[in-house]
């Protein structure tokens, strides 16, 4: 226990036009950080905000040494400022949370315990959320329902940004789009051990949500990704081989039929639709088998291609003078 305390922990907060709740966000986590007597970092990331988030962020950095701030080159989307957060982030054990004030630092000693009680990823559950209800909750019920019955893992608020784990949970993890929502998925996937708390939610009380429902289909169309990345990247051909064998015996099977019947019983097959329903499902089931062939291929090369990162820094300012990348 005492060793876990002494743990260096990295807050990870994504800043995109969050002018306004900055200097209050920042008070809010010191405190609690403050409070809770052991080391700490803050990481602020400005994914590219066109408001001054990243002079305030400056100032703020200037004030306090444990504060380092990430400025991307342009807007790269939250999981990419995430993403970026995590690399730079130096401390074992990590805490993200949303800069718009809706997440509650207060809630960081309870995500803490969690993990000390053996767990390698706590996820925050919003309870109470204090969103829009057509184009938030709503959305976001449907989506969470699909996400656990397609993955397998158990939450009730993927989308939830609060969230405290240990630093190896996301060396392993790569994301992309909205991927990062993903996290606990593809962290259980590769054996780490993750609980959910009920956490605090705030009303969004400066600025508007950087989202529309768009971001709704996306996340749907990431959890494809994920679950056919999941459950078969490794092997694409048995998913597309599966389809085509299917495919291609039935066609192949009623094909002899026809043959059958042509030879045999020496009818004529030119005006029977099953025909080209035969041809059909042996042309799609050769299809599929060259797709999945392709895609191993391809699988190859996705596996074994260089570490291309997902974002790109501009600059980064911290206390120490020396380049903060290891
Ligand atoms: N954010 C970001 N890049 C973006 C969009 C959002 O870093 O392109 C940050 C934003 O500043 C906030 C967090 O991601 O800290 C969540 O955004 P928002 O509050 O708009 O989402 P919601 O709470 O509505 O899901
Ligand atoms: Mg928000």
């Amino acid at each position: 226990m005492n060793k876990e305390i002494n743990k260096l922990l990295s807050i990870v907060v994504p800043v995109y036009n969050e002018e306004p709740s900055l200097k209050e966000l920042h008070q809010e986590i010191s405190s609690v950080c403050q409070a809770m007597g052991r080391p700490y970092e803050i990481i602020y990331v400005d994914d590219g905000s066109t408001d001054n988030s990243f002079e305030r962020l400056r100032e703020i950095q200037q004030q306090d040494s444990r504060v380092r701030v990430i400025r991307l080159r342009k807007n790269f989307g939250q999981t990419a400022a995430l993403s970026a957060g995590f690399d730079y982030a130096r401390g074992e054990i990590i805490i993200s949370l949303d800069a718009d004030l809706q997440n509650d630092p207060r809630d960081f000693p309870r995500l803490l315990e969690k993990l000390e009680k053996g767990y390698d990823l706590v996820n925050g559950w919003r309870k109470k959320r204090r969103d829009p209800l057509l184009t938030r909750r709503i959305p976001s019920m449907v989506a969470n329902w699909l996400i656990s019955l397609i993955t397998g893992v158990k939450l009730h608020d993927y989308g939830c940004t609060l969230k405290a784990f240990h630093r190896e949970v996301v060396d392993n993890i790569k994301l992309y789009g909205e991927l990062h929502r993903f996290i606990p998925a593809i962290a259980s996937h590769i054996g780490v051990n993750i609980t959910e708390i009920p956490v605090n939610h705030r009303h969004r009380k400066y600025g508007r949500s950087k989202y529309s429902l768009w971001r709704f289909f996306k996340v749907i169309l990431d959890l494809l990704t994920v679950k056919f990345l999941l459950s078969y990247s490794t092997r694409p051909l048995q998913i597309f081989g599966t389809f085509g064998l299917v495919s291609g015996v039935i066609g192949g099977a009623l094909g002899l039929y026809l043959t059958y019947l042509r030879l045999i019983v020496k009818q004529g097959i030119s005006n029977r639709p099953l025909l080209l329903l035969a041809i059909l499902l042996i042309v799609i089931g050769i299809q599929f088998i060259s797709i999945g062939l392709l895609a191993e291929l391809l699988v190859r090369t996705y596996h074994e291609s260089s570490e291309k990162k997902i974002y790109y820094v501009r600059e980064i300012i911290d206390s120490s003078s020396s380049p903060s990348s290891e």
